[in-house]
C-alpha cells in the first residue's frame, strides 16, 4: 500500500519537473556568462569634436575643423549626469567596459526573471509535497 503511493508520487513528481528541470539548465548557462563578465563600468563613452571659442579659428565656422576628438564618460549618479574625461588611449577600455555593464545587466534580468520562474515551481513543489 504505501509503496504503491509512492511510487504513484515519484512519476508524477517526475513529469512536474520537465520544465523545472529546463529552467534551471538555463539557469546554470546563464550563470556561467555572468562568470565570464569582465571589467565593466556604468555609462555611455561619447567622442565630441569640440570649438576652441576664438574667433578666428577655422573651428569657428567650419563643422569639418573642429577639434578633438575628445572622449567623455557620461553616466547618472543619484540622479546627477556625470562627465569625466577620457584621453584617447583610455577610451577604447571603457568603451568595452561598457559594453560588458550593458550585458551584465541584461545577464542580471534574466538570471532574475529565470529565478523567480524556478522559485515559483520550487515553491508548487513544496506545497504538492506537503499536501502528499
Ligand atoms: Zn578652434
Amino acid at each position: 500500500m504505501s509503496r504503491v503511493s509512492v511510487s504513484k508520487s515519484a512519476t508524477r513528481t517526475v513529469a512536474r519537473n520537465a520544465p523545472l528541470e529546463r529552467h534551471t539548465q538555463r539557469f546554470r548557462e546563464l550563470r556561467r556568462d555572468l562568470a565570464q563578465i569582465e571589467y565593466f563600468c556604468k555609462g555611455t563613452v561619447l567622442k565630441r569634436m569640440m570649438k576652441c571659442g576664438k574667433a578666428q579659428c577655422a573651428c569657428a565656422s567650419d563643422a569639418t575643423r573642429r577639434h578633438g576628438p575628445y572622449f567623455e564618460l557620461t553616466y547618472k549618479a543619484d540622479g546627477k549626469t556625470v562627465n569625466v574625461k577620457l584621453s584617447p588611449a583610455a577610451a577604447p577600455l571603457y568603451t568595452t567596459a561598457a559594453q560588458q555593464y550593458r550585458k551584465l545587466k541584461t545577464l542580471l534580468n534574466r538570471l532574475d526573471k529565470l529565478s523567480k520562474t524556478i522559485l515559483h515551481h520550487q515553491a508548487k513543489l513544496a506545497d504538492s509535497q506537503r499536501q502528499d
